[in-house]
């Protein structure tokens, strides 16, 4: 068996849909883990949540994420990670009604747009390359452009994100930047990585 992270928002992380199409055709079972992204995908920010409101059949955000990963030949196993009991009723009742090919046309659809709908909350176009890496002042480029965008795609708590708490501990923060200007003759997507960088560490707190 393989086991891989996937969920509609990673389609092109890691191995990503190319990775499990691989293993499909090779007849190995695909276990996946974060489908829920570690959570992320279970509390639809309201640009997400609008969509969900529309669609003419109800189901939570979980239900949609789920049903999306079974709607997958490929899937054999979905690892659910659950920190209630009611979560795990609530996985038993969705796991019920979902299988290969379960999902028609117009709810495939939907999870497009809500994949759109996701990164249109995008911050800042970083692709996380590296060529503005490393900087002499040592401050993590992508890494805190990685949070940026996460935070404000998932409406999370910067607070608790890890990311950012190892950024500040390894005193990788934005707040060392003296604007040499180096980054930003290195990167291929024409960032203003200074004044960007200002807002995110202003944004993240
Ligand atoms: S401008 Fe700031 S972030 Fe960019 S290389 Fe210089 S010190 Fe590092
Ligand atoms: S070079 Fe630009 S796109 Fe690449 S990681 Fe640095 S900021 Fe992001």
């Amino acid at each position: 068996m393989v086991q891989l992270q996937y969920n509609f928002m990673d389609v092109n992380n890691q191995a990503g849909e190319k990775g499990l199409k691989l293993a499909g055709e090779k007849g190995i079972p695909v276990v996946i883990m974060e489908g829920l992204l570690g959570g992320r995908l279970s509390k639809a920010p309201d640009n997400v949540q609008a969509l969900y409101d529309a669609f003419p059949v109800k189901r939570t955000a979980v239900e949609w994420a789920f049903r999306w990963l079974c709607n997958h030949p490929e899937v054999a196993v979905v690892l659910s990670g659950c920190n209630e009991p009611e979560q795990i009723e609530e996985n038993l009742r969705i796991f019920d009604t979902v299988e290969p090919g379960v999902m028609d046309e117009n709810e495939l659809k939907l999870i497009e747009n809500v994949r759109a709908a996701y990164l249109d909350r995008t911050k800042i176009g970083c692709t996380g390359c590296k060529y503005c890496m490393p900087c002499p002042n040592d401050v993590n480029i992508p890494g805190i452009f990685s949070v940026w965008n996460n935070v404000s795609l998932y409406c999370t708590d910067p607070a608790k994100d890890w990311g950012l708490k190892r950024i500040k501990e390894n005193g990788n923060g934005a707040d060392k930047c003296v604007g040499c200007g180096a980054c930003e003759a290195a990167c291929p997507q024409h960032l203003q990585i200074i004044e960007q960088l200002k807002s995110a560490w202003e944004e993240l707190g």
